[in-house]
Order: C-alpha cells, then sequence, then structure tokens
C-alpha cells in the first residue's frame, strides 16, 4: 500500500494564528491517525508580499506547537521554472489567453453591459468579461510587444470542453470526520480564473496542483474557505494529466466578531499568544482539539 501524504500549505505573507494551528494541527492528527506523513510546503509565489521573516516566523510558531514535517521543505519561490514549463504548454495548447483588461476596464466594460446582472465568481467578484478571449492572435502579439500590462487566464469553457470525456473530472470527494460524499466541481463558477502572472510564471492554482502532484499528496486537509477553489484544482488536475487526491475541508476558526481570522488579527497570533504564556497544549484546547 502507498504512503498517504498530507501537507501544511503556509503563506509567509503574515504572522500565523489560531486558524492556521488548528489546519496544522488537524493535519498532523490526520496523518498520524492514518499513519501517513505531514509535509509542509511554503507557497511564497507572491514575492511582494511573502518575506524570509514571516517564513522564520511560521517555522518558529510550527516548531513551537510540536510539529514536525520531513526535510527538504518544498519553496514554491525556487520553483518556477517548473511551473514555467507547464504554463509554456497550456499556452501551446491555446487553453490559457493573454487577458490585458485592467481592474477598472472590466468595471466600465461590466456598467455599460450587464451591470447588476454581471455573474459573479464565489469570492463574489465579477467574471472576467469575454473580449480578450475573442481578440486575434495579431492583436495579442502587438499589445505584447507594446509591453501592455496581462495576466494568463485559463479558457475554462475549452479547458472543460478538453476533459469532459475523462473519468471523473467533475467530482471531488469532501469527506467529513464521519461521511465521504462526491461533490461535481464548478469551475465554471470562476470564469476565466489567472494561472499565471506577466512576471510570475503561476498562480496559486497552478502552483498548488502541481506541487500537490509532484509531492504525491494523496489527502488535502485544508479550510472550508477553499471549497469553492477545489473546483477549479480538479479541473487543473485532469486537465494536466494529474491524479485526484482526497480533499476534507475543515470548520474555520471564528474571531470574537464571528468573523473568519484574518492575518492582522494580533491578538490571536500564535507569537502573541506564545509570549502571553500560553502553552501548546493551551491552543490544541483553544481550537477545540
Ligand atoms: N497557501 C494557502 C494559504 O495559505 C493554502 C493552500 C492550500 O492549502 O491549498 O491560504
Amino acid at each position: 500500500m502507498t504512503l498517504l501524504t498530507f501537507r501544511f500549505a503556509p503563506s509567509p505573507n503574515g504572522e500565523l494564528h489560531l486558524g492556521h494551528a488548528y489546519s496544522a494541527l488537524l493535519n498532523r492528527q490526520m496523518a498520524a491517525q492514518a499513519g501517513g506523513r505531514l509535509l509542509l510546503r511554503i507557497e511564497d509565489i507572491d514575492i511582494t508580499r511573502c518575506t524570509p521573516e514571516f517564513e522564520a516566523g511560521l517555522l518558529r510558531d510550527l516548531e513551537w506547537l510540536g510539529l514536525q514535517w520531513e526535510q527538504p521543505v518544498r519553496r514554491q519561490s525556487e520553483h518556477f521554472a517548473e511551473y514555467k514549463a507547464v504554463l509554456d504548454r497550456l499556452i501551446a495548447e491555446e487553453l490559457v489567453y493573454p487577458a490585458f483588461m485592467s481592474r477598472g476596464e472590466i468595471r466600465a466594460f461590466i456598467a455599460e453591459t450587464g451591470g447588476r446582472d454581471w455573474p459573479r465568481d464565489p469570492d463574489g467578484v465579477p467574471l472576467y468579461p469575454p473580449l480578450d478571449k475573442a481578440l486575434p492572435a495579431s492583436e495579442r502579439k502587438r499589445r505584447i510587444a507594446k509591453d501592455m500590462p496581462f495576466a494568463w487566464r485559463l479558457d475554462v469553457e475549452a479547458a472543460m470542453a478538453r476533459v469532459s470525456t475523462g473519468p471523473s473530472w467533475s467530482e471531488f470527494t469532501d469527506d467529513t470526520m464521519s461521511a465521504t460524499r462526491a461533490i461535481e466541481a464548478q469551475p465554471q463558477a470562476w470564469g476565466d480564473v489567472i494561472l499565471a502572472r506577466r512576471d510570475i510564471p503561476t498562480s496559486y492554482h497552478l502552483a498548488v496542483v502541481l506541487d500537490d502532484a509532484l509531492q504525491g499528496v494523496s489527502h488535502i486537509v485544508r479550510g472550508r474557505d477553499l471549497y469553492s477553489a477545489t473546483s477549479v484544482q480538479r479541473l487543473l488536475q485532469d486537465l494536466l494529466g494529474l491524479p485526484a487526491p482526497r480533499y476534507f475541508h475543515h470548520r474555520l476558526i471564528l474571531g470574537p466578531d464571528g468573523r473568519k481570522l484574518s492575518k492582522s488579527f494580533k491578538d490571536t497570533g500564535l507569537a502573541a499568544l506564545r509570549q502571553a504564556g500560553l502553552s501548546p497544549q493551551d491552543v490544541e484546547r483553544l481550537v477545540g482539539l
């Protein structure tokens, strides 16, 4: 039997808080129960917001919690060439296209056309208008040569058509502690998502599916805030011929205002709790483990 593999994949763009602690500790618990391995991955493709200081801080926090992980730790910013190779393949297959519209242009276009009825993604952001997808190749080339800013967007319709003959592209398993059910993935709800930036040859979605496959991750245990994103990631996995992991989307730890914790919430930061004298066991109790 192959070893089950779990991972905790934080982004070093702020300090870890109780929500991260819950996710990391739950991964450890589920890996231990399954007799599996636990990997740590540093998701630092956003090189403007991620810093070595935040990374050092999160490693300190996780060590303090008593987490152990295998070496070497994969740091995404060291693998841009690998992501670029896959992006180039998608460009060659015309499954992504350069998208030039700025936020202001998108807003103006929507105001002129659909207004309030324009469809929005699960985060409430208006879907990308279809204009750039229809641009002739010569116009794309002209704009890129003129150094106009753009991002590579997935042609979600073409991608879905491509994988529709495959076995189970449209399903992912959402585990709860007691039951497993198949969920129909709905990547179209996000429209044409960004798969890479002009300067950074990947996005969260692309890097995460490539790394999960490369690292043999079989079980993805992460917060419910990423539940809808799984649809996009299942589509990419099938498109790129990668295996489908099992998904478990866990409850979120909420702040005193009943909202999801954010990295700016200083008093639930793990470093602050440590300095206030709490022990790792106190943290486990606080998150209900
Ligand atoms: N790096 C992501 C985050 O910190 C998590 C990605 C994932 O678990 O798939 O929100």
